[in-house]
């Protein structure tokens, strides 16, 4: 049988990181793709573990040495990438891989699987909603504020493309359905 892989797409600030987390707790057969990241690290975050911190000339060298399954230039030398590695390193062990990425990253990773890949795309109820989310997490100016927010507007227009949609207004209702929505896709 096919191994069976995970993609959790939406934008930052509709939770899906925070139920990505949960599905890596409750899945022993998940393990995370770690990203490349030139932003700066968060206090809470650790090189490796959440994100390969790497800088712009760093990451533009693995873009040419052809590393990346996909990656993107967000805005002028903030790159995020997912590399082939992360996949075949997981894919090597027999686990599954789960993907947390931007929506277009996700449409990119979506078209090298083919029926082996459940895509979701995790939104907030409203765009108020995500708009006090951001602010209340703390990690934003107001220029990145803003660019997140037109970003999930665009990304929002995407949700057609995924195999399901989950609505986060309540996390613990999110979080049921996530599981649900894994176990009816490996018992498939
Ligand atoms: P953050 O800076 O909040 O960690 O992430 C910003 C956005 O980039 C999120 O939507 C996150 O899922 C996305 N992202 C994380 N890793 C990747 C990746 O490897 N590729 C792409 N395209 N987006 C990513």
């Amino acid at each position: 049988m096919k191994q069976k892989h995970f993609l959790f797409c939406g934008p930052s600030g509709s939770g899906k990181t925070s139920i990505v987390k949960h599905l890596l707790e409750k899945f022993p057969f998940m393990r995370f793709s770690v990203s490349c990241t030139t932003r700066p690290k968060r206090a809470t975050e650790t090189q490796g573990a959440d994100y390969y911190f790497l800088t712009p000339d760093e990451f533009r060298k693995k873009i040419d040495d052809n590393e990346f399954l996909e990656w993107e230039e967000v805005y002028t030398d903030r790159y995020y990438g997912t590399l082939k590695s992360e996949v075949e390193r997981i894919a090597k062990q027999n686990n599954s891989v789960i993907f947390d990425v931007d929506v277009e990253g996700g449409l990119n990773i979506k078209k090298h699987f083919t029926g082996n890949l459940l895509a979701v795309m995790v939104m907030p109820p409203s765009v108020e909603e995500l708009h006090k989310r951001l602010i209340a997490r703390n990690t934003e100016t107001e220029e990145t504020l803003k660019i997140r927010i037109a970003k999930a507007e665009h990304e929002m227009t995407y949700r057609n493309q995924f195999d399901h949609v989950i609505v986060n207004d309540d996390f613990d209702k999110a979080i049921s359905e996530a599981e649900k929505l894994v176990n009816f896709f490996i018992t498939a």
